[in-house]
C-alpha cells in the first residue's frame, strides 16, 4: 500500500507559539523542525508497521524547507522546497492519505495556532457555503485522486475537526490540548511518538471505511480577509472588530482551490 503524508508545523508536538513556526524564530524554529521530524517519522514507522510498501511525505508548512534531511526516515521520500506542482505529487496510485501536524480552521477558540492559510489576515474560506480549514482543503486535494484521509494528528481541536469532516473511522491522535490560540497543554514528544506510531498503524486498516473527501465542482468559493493584517498579539475581539473584505468566485476543480 502506498501512503501520502501531508504535513504542517502548527500541530506538531511541542509547538505552541507563532514564533516557533518560522525562520524569524531562530533557535525556537530550529527546534520545531526537529519536533516535526519526530512526529513525521513516527507516522512513517506506523505506516510500515501496518504494511505500507511506499510512503511519500510533503513538507507542507509555509516555509520552503522545514524538514531536516539528516533526520529523514530511510523508508520514506520527501517532497520539499517551493513551487509544488498541482496535486503535490499525488496520483491515483496512492491508497491512503494522512495529515500530520494539523491545526484547526481559523477562529476555533480552543484551536492551537488555528488559522486557514494566513493567520495575519484572519482568512476564512467557504466552499459551497461550508466553512473549511486546511484539513478540509488538504483532503479535497487527496480526494481528487481518490485517496481517503485516514489519519490526522494535531491538537484536540484539529482532531475534532477531522472527525467532523472525514467521519468517525478516520483515526486521530491529539498531541496537545488548546487553552488559547498560543497556549496548550502538551504531551511530551516521547509520548506522542508512540501514540502517532500506533495511530498510523491502526489507520492503515481504515482504507475501506473512510471515503475520499470531495465537494461538488464547480464550487462556489467565498474568501473573507482583513483589509489590514493583524499583529500576532491581537485578541479575537480586536481581530473580529477590524474591517474585513469578501471575495467570491468559482473554482472548477480540486487542483485550483489554492489559486483562489
Ligand atoms: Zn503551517
Amino acid at each position: 500500500m502506498r501512503v501520502y503524508i501531508l504535513t504542517d508545523l502548527e500541530g506538531i508536538s511541542g509547538v505552541t507559539l507563532w514564533s516557533q513556526c518560522g525562520p524569524s524564530g531562530g533557535a525556537a524554529y530550529e527546534a520545531s523542525r526537529r519536533l516535526l521530524m519526530s512526529d513525521v517519522n513516527a507516522a512513517v514507522d506506523g505506516c510500515y508497521d501496518g504494511g505500507a510498501s511506499h510512503v511519500v511525505v510533503l513538507d507542507g508548512h509555509g516555509w520552503p524547507c522545514n524538514m531536516v534531511p539528516e533526520l529523514m526516515h530511510p523508508g520514506a521520500e520527501y517532497i520539499c522546497g517551493t513551487g509544488f506542482p498541482a496535486g503535490w505529487g499525488m496520483d491515483e496510485g496512492f491508497d491512503l492519505g494522512m495529515q500530520v501536524g494539523a491545526h484547526s480552521m481559523n477562529r476555533t477558540r480552543d484551536g492551537v495556532l488555528c488559522h486557514t492559510q494566513n493567520h495575519t489576515t484572519d482568512a476564512r474560506y467557504w466552499y459551497n457555503g461550508r466553512e473549511m480549514g486546511e484539513l478540509g482543503q488538504g483532503a479535497i486535494e487527496m480526494g481528487h485522486f481518490g485517496i481517503p484521509c485516514v489519519f490526522v494528528t494535531g491538537d484536540e481541536a484539529a482532531c475534532r475537526e477531522a472527525t467532523e469532516f472525514f467521519g468517525e473511522h478516520c483515526v486521530t491522535v491529539a498531541v496537545k490540548k488548546g487553552y488559547a490560540r498560543q497556549c496548550a497543554q502538551l504531551l511530551s514528544p516521547a509520548t506522542t511518538r508512540e501514540l502517532i506510531r500506533a495511530g498510523a498503524r491502526e489507520a492503515m486498516t481504515r482504507g475501506g471505511l473512510v471515503k475520499p473527501f470531495t465537494i461538488d465542482f464547480p464550487a462556489q468559493v467565498r474568501l473573507e480577509t482583513l483589509v489590514e493584517p493583524a499583529p500576532d498579539e491581537w485578541t479575537w475581539e480586536q481581530i473580529e472588530g477590524a474591517e474585513h473584505r469578501v471575495r467570491e468566485g468559482v473554482c472548477d476543480n480540486a487542483l485550483s482551490i489554492y489559486s483562489f
